[in-house]
């Protein structure tokens, strides 16, 4: 378990975010909890100058709400790709 300045506590077993006890998220693996849009890895160490991570908002971790964001983006990128491979 890890704890951050925000009082938050990382449990790396299961990559469970919680606060006072609860669970409020998921580690965030797109950004590698950095919160950063990650542009590379250099020696093992995430890298880029990039903006707020899209997946997580900039937190370093995933809430229901962000999960459920997401799997909307997916979705219509998804279906989006789709309707571009049946154009052609
Ligand atoms: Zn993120």
């Amino acid at each position: 378990m890890t704890t951050s300045r925000q009082g938050l506590i990382l449990r790396k077993s299961t990559g469970q975010i919680l606060r006072d006890g609860q669970v409020i998220g998921q580690r965030c693996g797109q950004c590698a909890a950095t919160g950063r849009f990650i542009t590379g890895v250099h020696n093992g160490v995430p890298t880029g100058p990039g903006g707020a991570c899209f997946r997580c908002a900039g937190k370093g971790y995933q809430t229901p709400q962000d999960e459920r964001r997401n799997q909307a983006y997916d979705s219509y990128s998804a279906a989006r790709a789709i309707r571009a491979d049946l154009a052609r």
